[in-house]
């Protein structure tokens, strides 16, 4: 396990600092999580990387989220993990819609069988 936002308050191993972490299980799919600890979000709110939806009143905090990841060293990491393990909210800058939009375009159409 990496962490690399705020974790859940009543986690044992929350950390002396007070600040809440969110930890987010390595995944096979994805490789390495080790780039997680040089986010430029590591250490703000995790909420504005969550979303409640991907129109109308969430496209400020959206935007905010992205800005942040726009001046991310790790941006690329974690839009390849992204890519590959498809979790929720904004990871590499993207929306999880545009990562589904993405894939679709980086997977070449096949013709029917006939
Ligand atoms: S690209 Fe965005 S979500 Fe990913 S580690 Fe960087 S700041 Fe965090």
């Amino acid at each position: 396990m990496s962490p690399i936002f705020p974790e859940w308050p009543d986690d044992p191993d929350e950390p002396s600092d007070g600040q809440r972490r969110l930890v987010v299980q390595a995944d096979p799919r994805g490789g390495s999580t080790s780039w997680m600890a040089s986010g430029a979000c590591h250490g703000i709110d995790p909420e504005l990387f969550f979303p409640i939806s991907a129109t109308g009143r969430a496209v400020p905090q959206i935007d905010s989220a992205k800005a942040i990841c726009g001046r991310c060293p790790v941006r690329q990491n974690c839009l390849s993990y992204a890519l590959l393990t498809m979790p929720d909210g904004i990871w590499g800058g993207t929306t999880r819609e545009e990562r589904i939009a993405m894939r679709l375009r980086l997977v070449p159409s096949r013709a029917p069988a006939e």
